[in-house]
This record gives C-alpha cells, sequence and structure tokens, in this order.
C-alpha cells in the first residue's frame, strides 16, 4: 500500500507554515476528531480553547479576552470586518486598511458587502496615518492595522490608528497573524494593552508552531463577539460565533500544548534565533550585490531577479516573491543557520 507522504521543510523558505512543535503534534493526534464548535458534546476540547484563548490574551496585553481559535487569519479578518459591520448602523460600509494588508481582507469586503478602503504605505512601508485619515468618513466601520505584514514584515503605528478609528466611530482592528508570537519580545506598541484596539488576529500555526489549522481572533469587548452570533437550535449551547461550525479539535488541542511549552521562553528564544538568521541573510544578500528591505522582524526581501529567483528554484528552493517582484525568506522556526547557509551558497553561485 503506498503511503502518502508531505514534501519536507528543508528547502521551505518563503512560507509562513512550519514543522509544529512535537508536543503540538501529539496534541492534534489525539483531538483529530474532537469538535470544538459543539461543546456540550467535546467539553474536554472546548476547556483546552478557553485556556488557549487566556494565553493569547496574555500574549497580546488583554485581561479578559473574548475569542476563539480559528481556521486562520483569513477567517479572524473576516470575522473583524463582519462584527464591524454587523455593530454599525450605516447601509454603506467601509473598513480603510493599508495596501500592506494582506488579500483575505478582499475576501472579506467581498463575502460582506463592505467597500475596502486602500490607504498608502510611508517610505518605511507602514500605514500612512494621514492616508488613512483621510478616507475614513461617517460610513467608516473599521479601520485596519498590520502588526508584521506578509511581506516585509512591518508594524504600522497602531496607537495612531485607533485614535483615527475611534475619532470616526470605527473599531479598530490588529492583524498580528504572523507577526503575533514574535511582538511579544519587541519593543513596538503593537497590541491591546499598548492602544485602545478592539479586535486582533493572531495565529497560532504561524510562529507559534502550532499545526494547521489554528488561529486566533480575539476582542476586547463581549459585545464585539457577540455581534458575530447566530443562534444553533439543534445544539445544546444556544449561540455561535464562529465562522465554521465543525472546527478543528486538532487546530484547538495543538494551539494549547504549543502555547503551554513555548510561552514565553521558547517563544523568545525561537524570535531571537529568527531574527538572528533574518539579519545573517540580509547581509548576504548584500555582499552579493542586492537591495535588501532590513528585517526588523524576521523577514527578509532583497532584489532579487527573477531569471535568479527561478534557477534557485530549479534547484529546489520554495522561494516566492513579493507582488513588487522581490525575493522574501520569512525566517521561520523550520529555517535554520545551515539551511541559509547552503542557499546562500546557491546564491553566490548562481
Ligand atoms: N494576515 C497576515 C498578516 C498574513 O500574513 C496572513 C497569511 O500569510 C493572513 C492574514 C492569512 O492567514 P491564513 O493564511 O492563515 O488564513
Amino acid at each position: 500500500m503506498q503511503v502518502a507522504a508531505p514534501q519536507s521543510f528543508r528547502r521551505v523558505l518563503s512560507s509562513m507554515c512550519t514543522e509544529p512543535h512535537p508536543a503540538a503534534r501529539d496534541a492534534a493526534e489525539r483531538f483529530l476528531a474532537s469538535n470544538p464548535g459543539d461543546p456540550t458534546t467535546y467539553p474536554a476540547v472546548s476547556a483546552l480553547e478557553d485556556e488557549a484563548v487566556g494565553m493569547l490574551g496574555e500574549m497580546t496585553g488583554l485581561e479578559n479576552p473574548h475569542g476563539y481559535i480559528a481556521s486562520g487569519g483569513t477567517e479572524a479578518n473576516i470575522q473583524a470586518v463582519r462584527s464591524a459591520r454587523n455593530l454599525a448602523t450605516t447601509d454603506t460600509p467601509n473598513v480603510v486598511a493599508p495596501k500592506s494588508a494582506h488579500f483575505s481582507f478582499q475576501k472579506a469586503a467581498d463575502v460582506l458587502g463592505v467597500e475596502l478602503r486602500l490607504a498608502e504605505v510611508d517610505a518605511n512601508r507602514r500605514a500612512n496615518p494621514d492616508s488613512v485619515t483621510g478616507m475614513v468618513d461617517e460610513d467608516t466601520v473599521l479601520v485596519v492595522g498590520i502588526a508584521g505584514t506578509t511581506e516585509y514584515g512591518r508594524v504600522d503605528p497602531i496607537p495612531a490608528l485607533a485614535d483615527i478609528a475611534h475619532d470616526a466611530g470605527a473599531l479598530l482592528h490588529v492583524d498580528a497573524a504572523w507577526g503575533g508570537f514574535v511582538l511579544p519580545f519587541t519593543d513596538y506598541e503593537w497590541n491591546f494593552g499598548h492602544a485602545e484596539v478592539d479586535t486582533m488576529g493572531i495565529d497560532p500555526h504561524k510562529m507559534g508552531q502550532a499545526a494547521v489549522p489554528a488561529g486566533g481572533f480575539l476582542a476586547r469587548e463581549k459585545r464585539v463577539l457577540d455581534a458575530l452570533a447566530v443562534e444553533t437550535p439543534y445544539l445544546e449551547s444556544t449561540s455561535q460565533a464562529t465562522l465554521t461550525g465543525t472546527r478543528s479539535g486538532a487546530g484547538v488541542a495543538s494551539a494549547w500544548a504549543a502555547m503551554d511549552e513555548l510561552w514565553p521562553a521558547g517563544y523568545r528564544k525561537q524570535y531571537e534565533r529568527s531574527q538572528a538568521n533574518a539579519e545573517w541573510i540580509a547581509d548576504a544578500f548584500e555582499s552579493c550585490g542586492y537591495d535588501v528591505v532590513d528585517p526588523v522582524l524576521p523577514l527578509v526581501a532583497a532584489d532579487v531577479p527573477r531569471e535568479t529567483v527561478e534557477a534557485l528554484q530549479s534547484r529546489g528552493w520554495r522561494v516566492s516573491p513579493t507582488g513588487s517582484g522581490e525575493l522574501r525568506i520569512v525566517c521561520m522556526p523550520h529555517v535554520t543557520r545551515s539551511m541559509l547557509e547552503s542557499f546562500a551558497d546557491d546564491l553566490e553561485s548562481i
């Protein structure tokens, strides 16, 4: 009998997925058939989910978080837009996000019938508050800030964006899907404790080393989560705020297990290792003569020509370009220094 096998991570350099921590892998396997979407039938996984949300709250400066373990950053972003839209009274809602926002906001706007306005970023690729201010109006229901952008790892000025959102009567959502597990070890102001953030996405299945699918959706206020709830007539529980119905018990249990094992010391160590790797590969690109976007978080983009990227791909490297064509390396936990050394050797020889 043939056994299906996944590809190895040995040459994966542009992905935001990684090898789950062994504890997360074991927990995922134990909870493969549990459904946190039905908490009265599956109370064990439901209790783990409450604890996991509590741990995410601790990481993001929120004492009594309201939220759940989602399928990923896309779902958290859709839910943030949905909650803000449901709480507002306008018939023509709009959301203002920087151009650097993940494409999941386009999906959110599409499925929810909300206009998406994309604001400019500054020379440092962070949301430009003046441009955001120029786009908000009385129909704005949500302003979005990114804490760790997908392409360049930038952190938007979250406190300024929170002020702009609240002055306009809108909510502020922070997308920390990728950055949320490294930012606690930096000086950035990005979380619920630093600013009046209303909702946040933070994904255990990215830098958190949980199994896929494990995202996080957090809200400061209960009413914001309640704005997502629908009645559930055939279940014992009376309402459900999640977007999907049956959900992955494996995702929930693995998120809990990874955080239980790694928060905070293990994540700090990983951040330091990943950041050092990012700085090392940035220097390697520079010494080959390429322009580099400096890694403020463990993510490097370098202006490597398309033919070189293709030559690297043909040697088995899983690398992909940014929208502007730079080669992008995400220093995820599976990306080791020796992997990067071997990549740099190939780059030099090409
Ligand atoms: N937000 C950010 C900042 C991301 O980088 C990503 C994915 O890379 C997402 C959201 C979407 O996350 P997912 O693919 O888990 O839905």
